[in-house]
């Protein structure tokens, strides 16, 4: 039998959603660095404080 594959998709620190691409975000300065969802991040984008710190993907073959 093969190893079975180990899934590395991860989920949204807010809404849960398991998603292949998450983004590293900071929402106000004393804030810990969460990983979020494109659709979280889009919300998060448009509050005061927020700070982009990477993207995280699960494929990183490339
Ligand atoms: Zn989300």
């Amino acid at each position: 039998m093969p190893p079975p594959v180990r899934s590395r998709v991860k989920a949204c620190a807010q809404c849960q959603a398991v998603s292949p691409t998450l983004y590293r975000v900071q929402q106000g300065g004393a804030s810990p660095w969460v990983l979020i969802c494109p659709a979280c991040r889009e919300q998060a984008a448009t509050q005061a404080g927020y700070r982009y710190g990477g993207t995280w993907k699960a494929d990183k073959r490339h």
